[in-house]
């Protein structure tokens, strides 16, 4: 039987092979953010579409562009089917989460703690090569500054 560690490593490459909502989203009325990893050579560009304003508005789409490595690209994979159908309010709690997760600090907020992971598990063997942090969090730090620019309630 197969372990966590190559359930984890099976479901990464899955997303790396496999990305899912790659593509683009014409912007506006999608909301786009570029992020750059120069330790890696990460460069990913999130098209986020959300329906409403302020933190109750809901995240209708989310496509990925760009180009990056196994962790990058996996964990922006992963992010979009984890943000998909969200409030605003709901995914800045899961920024929070998922960056918890990857040992960065972060104001926790009550309720965070609550949030189910699922298969975004699997990066958290990330933690024990901290130079792959920055990776992983690339997505999520880009998704982040777009949400940052959608109208106010
Ligand atoms: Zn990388």
């Amino acid at each position: 039987m197969p372990g966590l560690e190559d359930l984890y490593r099976e479901i990464i490459l899955d997303h790396y092979r496999t990305p899912r909502n790659r593509g683009e989203l014409e912007s506006p009325p999608a909301i786009e953010a570029n992020g750059h990893n120069p330790l890696c050579g990460d460069e990913i560009t999130v098209y986020v579409l959300v329906d409403g304003s302020g933190d109750d508005a809901v995240v209708t789409d989310i496509k990925i562009s760009g180009q990056g490595c196994s962790i990058s690209l996996s964990s922006a994979s992963m992010m979009t089917q984890a943000v998909m159908g969200k409030t605003v309010r709901e995914v800045r709690a899961l920024v929070r989460r998922f960056k918890g997760l990857m040992s960065i600090e972060v104001e926790e907020q009550p309720g965070d703690a609550d949030i189910a992971l699922g298969e975004l598990e699997a990066l958290q063997g990330v933690v024990k090569f901290p130079v792959r942090i920055k990776c992983a969090v690339l997505g999520w730090n880009t998704l982040a500054q777009a949400l940052d620019s959608t109208p106010a309630a």
